[in-house]
């Protein structure tokens, strides 16, 4: 398929953060977007906000943790676009925590959703990837992703590492038709900070925080990479607030 043909992009966790401004960036370009997430009216608001701009763009609600609706969501891009060109596995969860503190619910969750999540995500669109003979697959990681951050960031970096590695599997596995692509943020204004539940953890991320970067940095360093000629497979992009040190 020709770059600048519209393609069509399913962006998971486009409810809040770096996927609202993901899909906000590429709005007014020639895509079509399938924005999903748990928060159905989050959504079809930002449907209604690009279509206003002159984009193309439907929402479905599917919870990443669950492998039939990732699945469903994916036929539902299929059956209102006929194909998947780009998918964006962004949905994400951070709790941070000492591992002594034992929040094992939380552990699964960050498991399932950063991990599983994008395990889902592959698994669904593959298959649609290896058929049209052409796609890419564009996975949110994270600068936990390189290193940890103990105490604290320790489980939510293991499922950003193994992100990291499967991306590249990916990369190994399918490079010659599917392009992989794995974004490694730094401090990002979203969400994200405020999902821990360990007061200590939370005091820390607060003044951690104070140096994010637009969540729109991540959404330009996204469009160069879906924008590269279909032979240039650009394979990882780090993105920190110039001032951040981890
Ligand atoms: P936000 O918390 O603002 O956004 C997270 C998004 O993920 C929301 O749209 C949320 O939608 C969605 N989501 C969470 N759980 C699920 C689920 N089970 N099923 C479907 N969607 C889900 O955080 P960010 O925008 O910052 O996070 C986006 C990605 O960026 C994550 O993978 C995060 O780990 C990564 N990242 C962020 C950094 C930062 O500093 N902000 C730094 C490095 C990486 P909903 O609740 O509606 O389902």
């Amino acid at each position: 398929m020709n770059n600048s043909a519209n393609r069509v992009i399913v962006i998971t966790g486009a409810s809040s953060g770096i996927g609202e401004a993901i899909s906000l960036h590429l709005a007014d370009k020639a895509f079509s977007l399938v924005l999903v997430a748990r928060r159905l009216e989050k959504i079809n608001a930002l449907v209604d906000r690009i279509v206003q701009l002159g984009g193309r763009a439907i929402a479905v609600k599917a919870d990443v943790t669950r492998q039939d609706e990732v699945q469903q969501a994916i036929e539902a891009a299929l059956a209102a676009y006929q194909r998947v060109d780009v998918l964006i596995n962004n949905a994400g969860y951070m709790a941070i925590a000492p591992i002594s503190a034992r929040k094992t619910d939380e552990w699964d969750r960050m498991i399932d959703t950063n991990l599983k999540g994008v395990l889902y995500g592959v698994a669904a669109a593959f298959p649609v990837f290896q058929r049209q003979g052409s796609g890419h697959f564009i996975n949110v990681a994270s600068v936990a992703g390189i290193k940890v951050l103990a105490p604290g960031g320790v489980v939510y970096s293991a499922t950003k590492f193994a992100v990291r590695a499967l991306s590249e599997g990916l990369r190994q596995e399918a490079g010659r038709t599917i392009r992989t692509t794995l974004i490694s943020p730094g401090a990002v204004e979203s969400e994200l900070q405020f999902g821990s539940t360990d007061k200590e953890s939370l005091a820390f991320l607060q003044e951690f925080y104070k140096q994010a970067i637009p969540a729109d940095a991540i959404a330009r360093a996204v469009l160069f990479a879906i924008e590269q000629p279909n032979d240039v497979d650009v394979n990882e992009i780090i993105v920190r607030p110039t001032q951040e040190d981890f």
